[in-house]
This record gives C-alpha cells, structure tokens and sequence, in this order.
C-alpha cells in the first residue's frame, strides 16, 4: 500500500501541497474568507453575473416549480423542457445548428474527444492546452502530438506528417495562465486542408469575446459560415456566472454525441434550475454590454497602471491579465503581502505554469471599479 501521509509530506517539503480556502460570503469582487473580508482578483467571474439577483432568481424559481433533483440521466428521464429549450437558445446564441448540454466543460472534453477519436487516430493539441484537453486526449487512446504553443507551422508539419485516419485539432481560444488568444480563422483553415476537426474550447470567451459577447466565432466573420467540421465549446461557470457547459456544432454531431460521449450518457442531467438560470444569464450577457465595456476600461487602466512597477503584464486582451514575476518566492512574498492588505491575488506557480514564469493572474471583473484596481496596484507599488 502506498503511504499517503509520506507522499503528502513531500508535497509539503516541495512547496506544492494545496490547500483550499473556504469562502463565507458570496462570489464577487467582495468576499469574505476566514471571517475577514478582502478585495478579491482570483475568480473567474468576469462579468461579475456569479452572484446577480436575477439569475438567482430565475434557479429559485424554477426550482419552487420543478423541484431540484434531475433523478435520472438525459436518455432515461431526466431531460427537462427547460434543458431543451436552453440548449434551443445557445445554439442561437452562438449561431450554430445545434447545442448539446454538459455537467461541466470538464466533462464535456471528454465526452466530444472520445466520441470522435480513438485508436488510430491523432488529436493535435496546442501545449497549453486546459488539463481537461488534455486528460480528454488520453482517455481517447488516440496519438496525442502536441504543438508549441500558437506555433501554426509547427501543427501544420504534424498535420502534414501524420498517417492518422481522422485528425482532431484542440484548442483553447483564450488560454487561462496567460490570457492570449489562439489564432481561430487561421487553425480553421489547416482544419479545412488537413480534412480534420477543429475542437474550440471558448472557456474563457464565452460571454466576453463577439457582438454582445456571443464568443469566439462572432469575433472573425469568416467562422460564422457553416463548418461542418468545427466544433464550439463553451461552459457556463465562467462569465455566465452559473454552472456547465455546452456543445453546438451541427444537428448530426450533436445526434452522435447524444448517442456516444459516455460523460452525457452515464450521468445524472444537472439540475433544470440550473438551466432555468443560464437562461437568464443570456438575457444580461447580451442586454447589459456596459459589462464588458467595464471590462475594457479596467483593461487600460491596468496596462497604463503597471508601468510603474517593475514587472510586466504578459499580452492579454481579455480578462486574464498575468503580471510577470519570474521567480517563485518573489510571486509567493507579492501574495502574501497582498493578502495583508486585504487583496487576494493568488500566485501562480510551476508545473501550473513553466519554470521561471511564476506570475501573479489578475483576473479583472466587470464587478471590479477604477478605485478597487487604484487599490491594487497601490499596494503592488508599495510591495515593489
Ligand atoms: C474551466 C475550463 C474548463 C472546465 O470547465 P468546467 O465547467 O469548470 O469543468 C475547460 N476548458 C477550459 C479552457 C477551462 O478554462
């Protein structure tokens, strides 16, 4: 038997044990953590919707009508009119055929990977992909060739060079450790020559990216063609402020997928006050652009703010704002120091990220005023 305690020291001694901190208040830019209150830059709630009386409302009252427990699975009976018609609304949302609802964008990656390859295949997979792209490529059995990150003539030379029967390209359109957008329009075209599909994991563009934030496909006119082979990924526990994700893509993929993905087979349908509360969050993403352009605005301010400290903001356009540290004890003492007044602010660390890049990820939202980021990078000065 192994020894759990002993592994579990080591991680101590190496600096790596992880420790969950318990939030006594709601989500937001205002939490309460340990009693304490603090001004917080660590969630991923950009459109600051994760905590809004109307969504709330909505699950409150879809729960009073049709009670919480889904008990059953999506094939048996736990397929609730309001999944349905939620799944009608994101498929226009994003302006696709057809949408296909998940527990979570975890599972979600593994069920559209594994439905569409497996042994004999190869899914290319940018490197700094989510961990979920990742797992969901293992499970497949398919050969797993990763690129250099955003490095297209690099997937093109595997593209290229592979003998695989169907090729899957996947990737993260805004990656969550640097904030960076993949190059869309250009990885659907090696898509379209290779004859492969292309997998877009809009995790963190969904609700902020596109005309009323409708994601990543409203940014480029050229994806809102019909592509037969690209497949949109969205999940719902970021700017929707609630909880799961969803597929959209054609009615026949989304027929396979109700068919095949086994994470949508063998699993208890989520809550339909769940769905009842997405709903509601689409009316705001679209209805209130006031949040996005919040968004822009802190945006400018931080860029022009961190001039005066000595580190840099890694290239980000979107919410996800990395300030470069380098060294891990430096970004730990920055934290740290942070959290003494009052401002969370995790530190990022390698193997989250690569050796020599430990960061601080500011994580903006739309919640977030000019004085609370004033506030921040105040203290980042006093700690520089
Ligand atoms: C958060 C995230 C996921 C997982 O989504 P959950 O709904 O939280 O399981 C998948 N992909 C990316 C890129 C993510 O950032």
């Amino acid at each position: 038997m192994i020894d759990l305690e002993t592994r579990l020291a080591e991680l101590d001694a190496q600096g790596l044990r992880r420790r969950r901190r318990v939030l006594e208040s709601a989500q937001g830019t205002r939490v309460t953590v340990g009693g304490k209150a603090y001004l917080s830059f660590a969630s991923n709630d950009y459109l600051g919707l994760a905590a809004h009386p109307a969504i709330a409302a909505a699950a409150c009252a879809a729960a009073t009508q049709f009670g919480v427990g889904s008990a059953a699975s999506h094939l048996l009976t736990g397929h609730h009119a309001l999944h349905q018609q939620l799944e009608t609304e994101l498929a226009a949302f994003v302006g696709r055929p057809a949408a296909l609802l998940f527990a979570t964008g975890y599972m979600a990656n593994l069920g559209v990977v594994t439905a569409l390859v497996g042994r004999n295949d190869a899914v290319f997979a940018d490197r700094l992909n989510h961990a979920s792209l990742v797992d969901a490529a293992r499970l497949s059995r398919a050969e797993h060739v990763r690129y250099r990150h955003l490095d297209l003539t690099h997937l093109e030379a595997l593209l290229h060079a592979s003998r695989a029967k169907t090729k899957l390209i996947a990737c993260d359109t805004v990656f969550s450790m640097d904030g960076d957008l993949a190059p869309v329009p250009e990885l659907l075209a090696l898509a379209e020559r290779y004859d492969a599909w292309l997998y877009l994991d809009d995790a963190h563009g969904f609700g902020l990216l596109g005309e009323a934030g409708r994601g990543v496909l409203h940014s480029h006119p050229s994806l809102l063609a019909p592509h037969p082979a690209l497949i949109y990924l969205a999940t719902l526990g970021k700017a929707a402020g609630v909880s799961g994700a969803f597929v959209a893509g054609s009615e026949t993929l989304v027929e396979w997928l109700v068919n095949k993905a086994r994470t949508y087979i063998y699993t208890t349908a989520t809550p339909p006050m769940l769905a009842a509360a997405v709903s509601a969050s689409l009316k705001l993403i679209a209805g209130e652009p006031q949040r996005r352009q919040q968004l822009q605005r802190l945006m400018a301010q931080l860029k022009a703010g961190v001039a005066r400290l000595p580190w840099p903001l890694l290239p980000s356009d979107s919410p996800i704002q990395p300030l470069l540290v380098g060294d891990n004890h430096e970004a730990l003492r920055l934290a740290e120091g942070l959290l003494q007044r009052g401002i969370l602010l995790p530190a990022i660390r390698p193997p989250t990220v690569p050796e020599g890049t430990a960061r601080l990820r500011i994580s903006l939202s739309a919640a977030h005023t000019e004085a609370d980021l004033a506030q921040l990078l105040a203290a980042l000065l006093e700690l520089a």
